[in-house]
C-alpha cells in the first residue's frame, strides 16, 4: 500500500472502508466493483488489443510454417482447425474489441476466445504428442501464461479458463491415448504453469485494485474540507459552474444561499479555537443535511461561511428553506454568551434566486447573495435576506427585484 495513513483518514469514504476491510478474494462491494471493472477495462484495452494482434501474427506464422512443410510432425488435421476455427474466432474477437459500444462484453469475449484457443491447442498438442511431436505441448504452457498475464482477463476468469483448459487437456490426452508417463509429466507442467501464472495474475490485480482505491480516495479527499467534511471551495467553484450551465440549458432557476456564523470571532475568543472548530462541524452538518436532492450542493465557502446551491428548487421550498436553516442552527443550542443577538450561536443568511440567461452571470448571482448576506448583517444578524432577480443581471451590477426579509424569531 502506497499511503498507509489513508486507511485511517478516510472512514467516511466507501473507498477508504474497502481499503481498510481488504479484498483478499479480489472483489469489492457491488457499487465499487462495477466502477473498478470499468477502470480495469480502460486500463487494459490497449494491451489486450496488442496481445490479440500478437496472437494473430503467431497463429498466421505457424499456419504458414506448417503449410510449407516445416512442421511434418504436426497432424494434418490441425491446420484446418487453425484456419477454420482459431483464425475466424480471433479476427471476430479483435473486431468486437475495436468497437467501443461492445466494451462491456470484453471479459466474456476474451474468456470465450481463450477457451476456443485452449481447446484447439490441446487437441493439437495431444495428437502431435501421440505422433511423437511432444514439443508442440510447449504451446499450451505458453497459452496458460498468456491467458493469465496478457489478455486482460480478471484473475477469477483467467483461473477458470486455464483450469478448464488444463483439465480438458488431461482428459483429452487420456481418451485419445497419450502414453501415461508423458501425460503425467505434461499434467505436472501444466499445473506448475497454472500456479505460477495464477500467483502473478493475483499479485498484479491486487496491486491494481489497491492503487485504484487509493487514487479514488485521494481524489475524494482533495475535494473535501478537512474540518467539516463538506465539499471545499475548489470543488464548489467547479460544480456550481456545471449546475449553472445545466440550468441555462433547462431554463430553470438556481438558488444561491450564503450562510455566515454571527459573531464567530467573539465565540472563538470566548470559548477557544477547539470549541470554534466543534461549532463549525455542527453547523456544517446541519446545513449539509439540507442538500438532499441530486443536484444540491453544500460547501464550505470560507472560514465560517457556507454556501448551499439548489438547482431548480420548487417555489415554496426556495422561500422556506433559508429560514428553516436559520432556525435549525439556532435550535442546535450551541451557547454563545458573547453574542448580542441571542444566547446561542446564530447565522445570517443571504439568498439569491435567478434563472440563467445570456444577461445573467453566475458571478453576478453569487455577488447578489453576498450583498444580501451583507444586508442581513447590517440589519442586525440572525436573519435571512432574500433577493430575486427578475431583471437583467450582469456581473457586479444588479437591479434587485424583490426582497423578503424575515426578522429574528
Ligand atoms: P460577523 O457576525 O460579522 O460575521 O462576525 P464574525 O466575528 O463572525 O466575523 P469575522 O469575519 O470578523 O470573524 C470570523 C472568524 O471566524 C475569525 C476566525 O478566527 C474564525 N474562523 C475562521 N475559520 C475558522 C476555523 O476553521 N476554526 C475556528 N475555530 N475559527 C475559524
Ligand atoms: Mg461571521
Ligand atoms: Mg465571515
Amino acid at each position: 500500500m502506497l499511503f498507509p495513513s489513508l486507511k485511517r483518514d478516510a472512514h467516511g469514504s466507501a473507498f477508504g472502508q474497502q481499503l481498510a476491510a481488504g479484498f483478499p478474494a479480489l472483489r469489492f462491494v457491488a457499487a465499487l466493483e462495477k466502477d473498478f471493472r470499468e477502470y480495469y477495462l480502460n486500463f487494459n484495452i490497449r494491451r489486450v488489443r496488442v496481445a490479440a494482434c500478437i496472437a494473430l501474427v503467431m497463429l498466421l506464422s505457424v499456419i504458414g510454417l506448417d503449410m510449407v512443410g516445416s512442421g511434418e510432425a504436426v497432424p494434418e488435421s490441425i491446420n484446418p482447425l487453425r484456419l477454420g476455427i482459431m483464425l475466424p474466432v480471433l479476427v471476430f474477437g479483435l473486431l468486437v474489441m475495436l468497437h467501443p459500444d461492445l466494451r462491456r462484453y470484453h471479459q466474456w469475449l476474451i474468456g470465450a476466445v481463450s477457451l476456443v484457443f485452449g481447446g484447439v491447442l490441446s487437441y493439437g498438442a495431444v495428437t502431435a504428442g501421440i505422433a511423437g511431436a511432444t514439443h508442440i505441448f510447449a504451446s499450451l504452457v505458453l497459452f496458460v501464461l498468456y491467458v493469465y498475464l496478457f489478455v486482460g482477463l480478471l484473475f477469477h476468469t483467467s483461473l477458470l479458463v486455464s483450469t478448464l483448459v488444463a483439465v480438458g487437456y488431461v482428459v483429452m490426452g487420456g481418451l485419445l491415448g497419450l502414453p501415461g508417463p508423458l501425460l503425467f509429466y505434461q499434467a505436472a507442467l501444466l499445473c506448475a504453469a497454472c500456479a505460477a501464472g495464477g500467483i502473478g495474475a493475483y499479485t498484479v490485480e491486487h496491486a491494481l485494485r489497491t492503487s485504484y482505491l487509493e487514487s479514488q480516495l485521494l481524489y475524494e479527499l482533495a475535494q473535501r474540507d478537512g474540518l467539516t467534511g463538506l465539499y471545499n471551495r475548489r470543488l464548489f467553484d467547479d460544480q456550481v459552474t456545471r449546475i449553472w450551465r445545466q440550468a441555462r440549458r433547462d431554463r430553470c432557476p438556481v438558488q444561491v444561499i450564503l450562510i455566515d456564523i454571527d459573531y464567530f470571532k467573539v465565540y472563538n475568543d470566548l470559548y477557544g479555537h477547539q470549541a470554534g472548530d466543534d461549532c463549525l462541524k455542527r453547523v456544517a452538518s446541519t446545513l449539509n443535511a439540507a442538500a438532499q436532492r441530486p443536484f444540491d450542493l453544500c460547501a464550505r465557502y470560507g472560514g465560517e461561511e457556507f454556501v448551499l446551491v439548489l438547482y431548480d428548487p420548487p417555489r415554496d421550498y426556495a422561500e422556506a428553506l433559508p429560514e428553516r436553516l436559520r432556525r435549525e442552527v439556532a435550535a442546535l443550542g450551541v451557547p454563545h454568551e458573547g453574542s448580542p443577538v441571542a444566547n446561542v450561536v446564530t447565522v445570517s443568511i443571504g439568498v439569491a434566486l435567478a434563472t440563467p440567461d445570456h444577461q445573467r452571470s453566475l458571478a453576478g448571482v453569487v455577488q447578489m447573495a453576498d450583498e444580501a448576506l451583507y444586508q442581513a448583517k447590517e440589519d442586525g444578524r440572525n436573519r435571512v435576506v432574500f433577493r430575486e432577480s427578475y431583471a437583467a443581471v450582469t456581473t457586479g451590477s444588479f437591479r434587485v427585484g424583490k426582497r423578503a426579509e424575515s426578522d429574528a424569531a
